[in-house]
């Protein structure tokens, strides 16, 4: 593979992420249970002597290029404004937190040429932005000899997309993105980063997890997104707690008594979610894949009601899924559109994805995109 005309040495990639269960929960310092998607997001690299790095994907042709000492002037992004093209802040800001995390000095690193190519959706709730943080820091953390294990990757990706890119997200999608391993999820605990890899089984056990992309991008999340951490700090704040991972469901009735109504429904649904996760993952280990769709639906019903981030496009596809025959289901990811999913047979993969289908065509929807994923491999070298 060439990239702008040099002869790549390297070649990396890393995958996107579905997340299983736990929603809003990483940054509540609390548990998820994401998986590596089988789509990836490839990096080719070629070393330059000129101390300078330059990326283009096949999302913009024109190339970005500065020089590795000059990161320091371009980041953190002041006022959500960006000195290079938007798309750029994710590899670049990955190079600027690589370099802060590792204390290397700029000067005395090589140049590269990164090129991109990727089939992760974008916006579709499958993390397209782990994606390209995790290649572009597992090709630089080898190209500069930096050796920072997985995890420390994971959370130069996130310093990367909080103040490089401006996005107040959560480590669960660079976690995901990082550390994926075939046929399991990543049970992830948010506050010690401690992780385990618990299998899956979906394949043998003659099931499929569909993802059913509702096409609704999720356009206006980010004051969504923003309005539920604060009340999520507020509720931490008037219970005493420093964050809501540190509340049970056996607190909730002293919550509702001192939280208003809004703040108590957000309160309830991180409180439970982080519950499910650990049910998820006992009754995985326990009763098998068949056993959890109960768990995905309540999921889904705190969501909607309680931290109400669905909207009627990701409830038509969870509650025709599962109308339709599905185990259970649930929309993923931050909400406000993006995708759901829903644990199915095998045997009946065609049946409902074509009453989703035909759902959304009677309601009047834009047609959704529905495929099934497997999970799959974390960041790694390629070539
Ligand atoms: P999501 O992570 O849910 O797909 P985000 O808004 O977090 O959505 O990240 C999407 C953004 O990440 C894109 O708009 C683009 O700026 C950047 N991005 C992701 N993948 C690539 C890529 N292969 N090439 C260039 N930019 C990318
Ligand atoms: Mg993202």
């Amino acid at each position: 593979m060439t990239s702008l005309g040099s002869t790549a040495t390297s070649e990396w990639s890393a995958p996107g992420r579905v997340n299983l269960i736990g929603e809003h929960t990483d940054y509540n310092d609390g548990f998820v249970f994401p998986f590596a998607t089988p789509h990836r997001t490839h990096v080719a690299l070629a070393t330059r002597d000129d101390g300078r790095l330059r990326v283009i994907s096949t999302f913009d042709a024109v190339p970005v290029e500065v020089a590795i000492a000059d990161l320091d002037a371009l980041f953190p992004t002041v006022d959500g404004q960006h000195a290079v093209p938007e798309w750029s802040t994710y590899p670049l800001g990955v190079a600027w937190a690589l370099i802060q995390a590792a204390g290397a000095d700029p000067t005395t690193l090589t140049g590269a040429d990164l090129a991109f190519a990727s089939n992760v959706p974008v916006g579709a709730g499958l993390s397209s932005s782990a994606a390209i943080e995790g290649a572009t820091a597992s090709a630089l953390n080898e190209l500069w000899n930096l050796g920072l294990d997985r995890v420390a990757l994971a959370q130069v990706g996130r310093r990367a997309e909080n103040e490089a890119v401006g996005a107040p997200t959560g480590i669960m999608d660079q976690m995901a993105s990082m550390l994926g391993e075939p046929d399991a999820a990543t049970f992830l605990d948010c506050r010690s980063l401690e992780t385990d890899e618990v299998e899956l089984g979906f394949a043998a056990a003659g099931l499929s997890l569909l993802v059913m992309d509702t096409n609704v991008k999720h356009a206006h999340s980010t004051g969504g997104y923003g309005e539920r951490r604060a009340s999520c700090e507020e509720g931490a704040r008037v219970m005493g707690v420093p964050m809501l991972r540190d509340l049970s469901v056996g607190d909730l009735d002293r919550a509702a008594e001192l939280l208003d109504d809004v703040t108590f429904r957000r309160v309830r649904h991180i409180v439970t979610e982080n519950q499910r996760v650990l049910d998820t993952v006992r009754t995985l280990r326990d009763e098998g894949p068949r056993a959890i769709g109960s768990l995905l639906d309540a999921s889904h019903a705190s969501m909607r009601d309680d931290f109400e981030i669905s909207v009627p496009e990701l409830d038509l596809a969870a509650d025709t899924a599962v109308a339709a025959g599905a185990i259970g289901a649930r929309m993923t990811g931050g909400g406000f559109g993006g995708a759901a999913i829903a644990l199915v047979e095998t045997d009946a993969v065609e049946t409902v994805t074509l009453a989703v289908e035909q759902a959304f065509a009677d309601a009047g929807f834009t047609a959704p995109t529905i495929f099934p994923v497997t999970p799959s491999a974390g960041a790694r070298r390629d070539g």
